[in-house]
């Protein structure tokens, strides 16, 4: 028998796509948001709702989410995932990826609770995992914005986990180091790009996605009664 629904959002590429095969081997139904839906149909995983959707437009996400409950019942699971990198230093990087980030990182990630919640709440079961990042925890150099989203998806997330605690849903945070995906794809200054992948070097390289994936598997299959509040995993070299 199919398992319960799981949202994972930015399931396109990298960490979302490898947390999406992890749950459909498992045996749950899925419901794979993103822009590029040719790269979510091309996962070609049973028992999944694949959907074209900008989180950042909260209606089309929740009518994304109210379809697929409509096929599989209620969504058990919202992995929010969806995510922009955009590295810059602050006196040159254009405002606009400011804006960007935040939407994506941070708005879009509020929506996407808000979508689930109140029906996890009521039926005093549910999982939202919210993928911050070891970024959300401390700096480092053309990260400043960046570094303010994931800060915010750390706090927001904690916050969260102690308003919904007596319900019973429970809302965990992974905060991945060094992973090898298309993140840096979206910062535009060669040199920053440069120094970036001179650093991964010089700590062995990034860990994988899966690595993330198997994480998130972990963290939702405990008993209900038992919340992995926040996990930073990251490369064993990464200081
Ligand atoms: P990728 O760039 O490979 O994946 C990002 C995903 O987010 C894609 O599926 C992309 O889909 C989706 N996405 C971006 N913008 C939107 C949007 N507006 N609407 C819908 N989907 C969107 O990077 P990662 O897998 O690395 O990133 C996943 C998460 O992990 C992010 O939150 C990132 O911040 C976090 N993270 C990554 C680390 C790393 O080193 N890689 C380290 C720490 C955290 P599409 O373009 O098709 O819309």
């Amino acid at each position: 028998m199919t398992k319960p629904l799981v949202v994972i959002t930015g399931a396109s590429s990298g960490i979302g796509a490898a947390i999406a095969k992890q749950f459909s081997d498992a045996g749950h139904a899925l419901l794979l948001i993103a822009r590029r839906i040719e790269k979510l149909e091309a996962l070609d995983l049973p028992n999944t709702v694949c959907r074209k959707v900008d989180v950042t437009d909260t209606a089309a996400l929740r009518a994304a989410i109210v379809e697929a409950e409509g096929q599989y019942g209620p969504a058990d699971c919202l992995i929010n995932n969806a995510g922009l990198m955009q590295l810059g230093q602050i006196d040159t990087q254009d405002p606009a990826e400011w804006r960007n980030m935040y939407d994506v990182n941070v708005v879009a990630l509020l929506n996407g609770m808000q979508a689930v919640l109140g029906d996890m709440k009521r039926r005093n079961h549910g999982t939202i995992i919210n993928i911050s990042s070891i970024a959300g925890k401390k700096s480092f150099p053309n990260h400043a914005a960046y570094v303010g989203t994931k800060f915010a998806v750390s706090a927001i997330s904690e916050n969260v986990r102690e308003e919904v605690a007596d319900t019973g849903v429970r809302v965990m945070t992974i905060c991945p180091g060094a992973v090898e995906t298309e993140l840096l794809d979206h910062t535009t200054n060669p040199d920053i790009i440069n120094g970036y992948q001179d650093w991964k070097d010089s700590i062995g390289g990034a860990i994988h996605a899966d690595d993330v994936a198997r994480i998130a598997v972990f963290m939702y299959t405990q008993p209900q009664s038992v919340n992995i509040r926040d996990v930073v995993v990251a490369p064993t070299r990464q200081t």
